[in-house]
């Protein structure tokens, strides 16, 4: 994020405040005349139409035609050129890195992936920078920059992954890194945390309130509060996954016993399956598969699984008073038998009257919402706009569900 300066503004950085004013304020209505938005940011006409004419030729902004007029002449409409700019998403939160070059209203233009392979360290540092190298090349529109949701405790504002037990990662700056290396402006973000913001801006109903808890390889939860994503002090809100839930149960990657990842993610659903019944259940598919047609004993480990993850879900509950709770990641394609177990011990494990009016509920972004989060927080830096700025686009982009 950029640093604020003390002292007086320059003449260039003033031009660049009224520009993202401008640009955040067209990109937010849509549609709007040149007064419009002189009402709307309290510049002058002259500065207005000054910035716009900037815009028209950088192509970031276009004249759709005319409005419907007030008594004069009927003023000419401008709209941000969604193609105008490309920018890069990532998602480093599973098993797979998922990268994708998104527009401007945050439609996905096209994606890749690259299996991880259980690599962690520098191999999987070599994949991120192969992943951003080939989308850069995809594209031929000019970037924006590049915005990163990956697993682990993620110091935002240096763009550092301060710890990602999964990929054994420790202090890697990995912001910087790719911003040197590609010379476009970084974002870094907790994985759960982009969901979070994903499901505000982008998953319909938009609360004040609201918390993410993503269920995969790995398990944390993002926590949106009054409309703006909760960090924490030292960025680890929600970071739940490595909490405590069984003092003496399995060793966990992080060294230490019986963290909710250890019940409740894919890994400890398949380590348990293939134990119980060895080589049946190769994978999270057949898992899934096998629960939906009723495996009596994969409905067993996935219920018991379901619960534990219920009981961490009735924590946050208990802590925030949240009342409402969107569940997203693979294990959320076991679908609604593995909900209801979820919802259940939830409503079970805290004061009724804090869980009676929760609801908990499936996302409905499906596997963009990390992308979508890590774009939504790009576009909020670089183009300065709010994310109640940021449109609604469940209905544009034809979600499913
Ligand atoms: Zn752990």
């Amino acid at each position: 994020m950029p640093v604020q300066r003390a002292g007086k503004a320059t003449h260039q950085e003033t031009r660049a405040h009224n520009e993202q004013l401008v640009l955040g304020t067209i990109y937010a209505a849509g549609q709007i005349s040149r007064a419009e938005v002189a009402r709307q940011t309290g510049l002058t006409r002259t500065t207005v139409s000054d910035v716009v004419n900037g815009l028209l030729r950088e192509r970031l902004v276009l004249e759709i035609g005319r409005g419907p007029s007030t008594g004069g002449k009927a003023p000419i409409l401008l709209e941000v050129a969604n193609d105008a700019r490309h920018l890069i998403g990532l998602d480093l939160g599973d098993k797979v890195f998922r990268g994708a070059i998104v527009d401007l209203r945050g439609s996905i233009v096209r994606s890749v992936e690259v299996a991880v392979d259980d690599r962690d360290g520098d191999d999987a540092l070599d994949r991120v920078f192969g992943l951003v190298d080939q989308l850069v090349a995809a594209t031929d529109r000019p970037l924006l920059g590049i915005g990163i949701g990956t697993a682990g405790l993620i110091d935002t504002p240096r763009g550092t992954v301060l710890e990602a037990v999964n990929l054994d990662w420790r202090d890697v700056p990995i912001g910087p890194l790719l911003a040197e290396r590609t010379g476009l402006p970084v974002y870094v973000v907790n994985d759960s945390q982009a969901t979070a913001l994903a499901e505000h801006v982008f998953g319909g109903a938009r609360t004040p309130n609201l918390v993410v808890v993503k269920v995969g390889y790995g398990i944390g939860a993002g926590v949106i509060l009054d409309g703006r994503l909760f960090h924490g002090d030292g960025f680890g809100a929600g970071e739940i996954g490595h909490s405590t839930i069984r003092p003496d149960g399995e060793l966990c990657r992080c060294g230490r016993r019986g963290c909710l990842e250890t019940v409740a993610s894919s890994r400890a659903i398949l380590d348990r399956l293939a134990a119980l019944s060895p080589g049946r259940i190769t994978g999270l598919g057949a898992a899934i598969a096998a629960f939906r047609a009723g495996d009596v004993v994969v409905r067993t480990v996935v219920g018991e699984a379901a619960r534990e993850l219920g009981l961490g879900v009735a924590w946050l509950v208990g802590a925030l008073n949240v009342r409402r709770v969107v569940l997203v990641g693979s294990v959320a394609g076991f679908g609604p038998g593995w909900l209801e177990e979820v919802a259940g011990a939830m409503r079970g494990g805290a004061l009724p009257l804090l869980t009676n009016e929760t609801t908990v509920e499936i996302g409905r972004l499906h596997d963009d919402g990390v992308i979508l989060g890590a774009s939504a927080l790009l576009m909020t830096g670089e183009l300065g706009l709010s994310l109640a700025g940021l449109p609604d686009l469940a209905a544009a982009m034809e979600l499913a569900g």
